[in-house]
């Protein structure tokens, strides 16, 4: 059965294509405003035209007092009209970019909320962050200033062609001409830069990443010494962008000067064919002018739709890195229950699994946590304990092979089922900004503060909570920088009590905790254990002895499985060795002289 869906349409149709797409409800609003500033830029127009026809009154001598003023009047009134439509679009744009690029945002995070979780993690965080800020403000900047300069800067040269058309067609035809010729070196320079802009919104990504580890980092990177080379890494990726930015620079830029140069190229073009039709005594001096000074108000504005097509360029490129998050597939879930899963048993069957195509990283893995049992997975680093986990938590969906639930596979569960079925006890605890409180019931939000001390106290987490300043109503920072090691595994075991799910999947840390602080925590996860089903990549010894089952992985396989006895009663076995190993490393660490 498939596991992951393909949206049934990808979410990028070009550029203008993709922001009609990407406006969905605030199309008629946008359209508006996009109709209001052409007709803006048209109304622009009208004191050229007055002045042109005041010109040619005064030539003729048919200009009169009364002429004059109701030129003034009418250029004054366009002047009026077209501030009311300015404005008019103005807000309509504004408004509108910011309601469609905050829902766009919104629309891409529940999109990646239902991504695998292995796909999220294996995009980076930095990246992502970029693509749902810098790229959809590229977007949001562009749509209500760009693209309304590009439409203003269009507007007058096309009504201005048109008007010309009725006064001498030919040389109307020689100005579209012209136009049209610089469409072929736009469209190459676009794809140039096009290319650019994408690597450019990769470094700067990348980067912005970077940095945000460094930052986290930065104890880390202190205690080890590390804070110079990490400064390097960082250095590394601003050395790309600027490389990245240069290349732009210094290869594109003269490039988008080629397209707007291009355009201009008509002027010469319109000198000469007006002055042979002077020579020719087509067209008299006084219309040549008049000619000409509306030939440069239709050139003038094609600057800046030069200009703007190379906002165009940049938001194209992040509305492809935008499409190309929207476009990754997400996991399906049936959207209402089909099965009910019999028990919490686990089973997986033949479960094949690789991160890159073609190199398993679990290859048939095939195994049975019964409900209400403990299973410890043990074995070398990667050995493939902590992916079996994640496939377990449908991180991940295995390449070949099923796991099942209950006898349910975990596609058929909805994602609420899911939900409530499996909760995961991270090795890393993550706590987030908010209370003790909020933390503790972060899967349970509805719980009475009586069931949030109920589960703490079973966790050992009550008697330090209390002792902190506001309690249960402590407020603990970003990631939960305040707290110690053991503190932050209690409150995820209290955490996981409250969620209450048959299935429990541990990665037990591998830190080592003082014997105090490591017998508490035990008890916790015993505790937690109680009548449910736990697979556990497990480090501790008491954690392995106290299990129902022990398997023991290799290189991606189960090479052994049974509990602690019989296991190390196979003195050729992988359990047999690891033991031994353990062994020695725990007398090397009570006593170094041995
Ligand atoms: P263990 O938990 O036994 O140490 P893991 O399941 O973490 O092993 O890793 C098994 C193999 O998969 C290792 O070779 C590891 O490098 C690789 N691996 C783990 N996570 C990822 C990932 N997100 N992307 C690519 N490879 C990974």
């Amino acid at each position: 059965m498939t596991t992951v869906t393909a949206p049934e349409a990808g979410f990028y149709r070009g550029p203008l294509g993709t922001l009609w797409y990407a406006f969905g409800e605030r199309r008629r609003p946008l359209v508006l405003a996009v109709v209001a500033r052409a007709a803006a830029s048209v109304v622009m127009g009208i004191p050229v035209a007055v002045a042109a026809w005041c010109v040619d009154a005064v030539r003729t001598g048919s200009m009169t007092s009364h002429a004059a003023l109701m030129a003034s009047a009418v250029v004054a009134g366009s002047v009026a009209v077209q501030y009311v439509l300015w404005f008019v679009a103005n807000r309509l744009a504004w408004v509108n970019t910011f309601h469609a690029v905050g829902e766009g945002r919104i629309g891409a995070l529940r999109h990646v909320q239902h991504l695998p979780v292995g796909t999220v993690t294996a995009r980076g965080t930095g990246d992502l962050g970029a693509v749902l800020t810098a790229d959809y403000e590229q977007v949001a900047v562009y749509t209500h200033h760009g693209l309304m300069n590009l439409v203003g800067g269009a507007a007058l040269p096309v009504a201005g062609t048109v008007a010309l058309g009725f006064v001498d067609p030919l040389l109307a035809l020689v100005v579209t001409a012209s136009v049209l010729a610089a469409v072929p070196v736009f469209r190459w320079v676009n794809h140039t830069f096009v290319q650019q802009s994408l690597d450019r919104a990769d470094a700067l990504a990348e980067a912005g990443g970077r940095i945000v580890e460094y930052v986290q980092g930065i104890a880390t990177a202190r205690s080890y010494d590390q804070v110079g080379p990490r400064l390097d890494w960082y250095r590394q990726a601003v050395a790309r962008m600027r490389e990245v930015n240069d290349r732009l620079a210094v290869r594109i830029t003269p490039l988008a000067y080629v397209s707007i140069g291009t355009v201009f190229l008509g002027v010469p073009l319109i000198l000469a064919v007006t002055g042979y039709a002077w020579l020719g005594g087509h067209l008299d001096g006084w219309s040549v002018v008049v000619f000409l000074v509306v030939v440069l108000r239709i050139y003038a504005p094609l600057v800046s739709v030069a200009v703007e097509a190379e906002g165009l360029r940049l938001t194209d490129a992040a509305l492809r890195r935008i499409a190309h998050v929207r476009d990754l597939p997400v996991q399906a879930h049936p959207a209402s229950v089909v099965a009910r899963p019999a028990d919490g048993e686990l089973h997986l069957d033949r479960v094949t699994f690789g991160y890159d195509q073609g190199t398993p990283v679990l290859h048939e893995v095939s195994l049975v946590a019964p409900a209400g049992t403990v299973t410890a997975i043990v074995g070398p680093s990667g050995a493939g304990k902590s992916t079996l986990l994640s496939l377990a938590a449908r991180f991940h969906d295995p390449d070949s092979g099923t796991v099942r639930l209950g006898g349910v596979p975990l596609p058929d569960l909805t994602r609420d089922q899911l939900f409530d079925a499996v909760t995961v006890v991270f090795q890393d605890v993550y706590l987030f900004a908010g209370t003790i409180r909020d933390n503790i019931a972060f899967g349970a939000p509805d719980a009475k503060a009586a069931d949030v001390e109920a589960v703490a106290r079973v966790a050992h987490c009550h008697a330090f909570i209390t002792a902190l300043p506001d309690g249960y109503d402590t407020r603990i920072g970003e990631g939960g920088m305040t707290l110690s090691g053991g503190e932050r595994q209690r409150l995820s075991i209290a955490r996981a009590l409250l969620k209450n799910t048959p299935v429990i999947l541990l990665d037990e840390p591998t830190s080592a905790l003082d014997p105090i602080t490591e017998r508490v925590v035990q008890s916790a996860v015993t505790a937690l254990a109680r009548g449910r089903t736990v697979l556990v990549v497990a480090h501790r010894l008491s954690t392995i002895a106290a299990a129902d089952q022990i398997l023991v992985m290799r290189e991606g396989r189960i090479v052994q499985c049974g509990r602690h006895a019989e296991l190390l009663a196979e003195p050729d076995g992988l359990y047999f060795r690891l033991w031994a190993e353990r062994e020695r490393a725990a007398r090397w660490r009570l006593d170094p002289r041995s």
